[in-house]
């Protein structure tokens, strides 16, 4: 791969990473609608259909890990009643601060919360929350089976895990202008709005390396998790898994 990256470790990988979600944080959302050509936020619908806050004054804590400027935080908030409860946590500060701006009015009235963190060692104590999901960030992670088991401690018996991620297309054709878009279309794109075409190569050989659902699914179960399934979207370019702590 373009930064060996086969061989870096661990800390390494999560350097990498880093970089990019700087060199970015304020114009990420901008490049995400720009570069999913808007279709981020119908899959960002789905999951947060998924997650179901309860409409009224329920107690509902949500956790979005890896969950940057808050972008799935803000539509749980929009979807539930006023006990609805999120909690961002990102290993990244500068994302978050551009979260807690865009939710100032949910953090004023302490229904957000944003914390700098590790999605591969929580700040929380176990069995506090009623839904965790990650959106687009567990790949980013270097101890993938660290992250999910993390996810199920921290989750309530009855609590669900949700995650979004990039695929591999599975209908005959799209993979191949998918293939074309992601490797020429994508970095040339990370190059014209956040003058950095190597992250975003860097991001893209992060998806093709990233488990096939089936497993992801096993890894899932392997932390814990019943009823491992996933739902392929947009042609299998993303998809969304489900799990639940019983
Ligand atoms: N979930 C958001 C969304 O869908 O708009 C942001 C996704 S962004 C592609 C990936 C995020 O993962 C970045 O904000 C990055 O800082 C974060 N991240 C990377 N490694 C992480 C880790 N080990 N723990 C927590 N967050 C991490």
């Amino acid at each position: 791969t373009h930064f060996g990256f086969r061989d870096v470790d661990s800390g390494e990988k999560q350097r990498l990473v880093d970089d990019v979600f700087h060199k970015v944080a304020r114009r990420y959302d901008l490049m995400n609608d720009v570069m999913s050509v808007g279709l981020h936020r119908a899959w960002k619908d789905t999951l947060v259909t998924a997650v179901n806050p309860p409409r009224n004054d329920a107690p509902f804590r949500h956790l979005d890990v890896a969950g940057g400027t808050g972008d799935v935080a803000m539509r749980v908030l929009e979807a539930g009643g006023e006990g609805t409860h999120a909690t961002v946590l990102d290993i990244n500060g500068e994302m978050l601060a551009v979260g807690r701006e865009r939710l100032e009015k949910h953090v004023a009235l302490g229904a957000a919360e944003f914390i700098e963190g590790n999605a591969e060692s929580l700040p929380f104590p176990d069995k506090q929350f009623d839904a965790y999901t990650v959106a687009f960030g567990i790949r980013n992670v270097p101890r993938i089976d660290a992250a999910l088991s993390e996810a199920y401690r921290v989750l309530r018996p009855g609590g669900r895990f949700l995650c979004l991620e990039f695929s591999q297309a599975d209908v005959p054709g799209l993979d191949k202008v998918y293939d074309l878009y992601s490797f020429n279309v994508i970095p040339a794109m990370g190059q014209a709005i956040a003058g950095d075409a190597e992250s975003y190569r860097y991001l893209v050989e992060s998806i093709r390396r990233f488990p096939k659902p089936p497993v992801f699914a096993e890894m899932m179960r392997k932390a814990g998790f019943a009823r491992a399934t996933w739902t392929p979207m947009t042609g299998g370019i993303v998809a969304m898994h489900s799990g639940w702590r019983l």
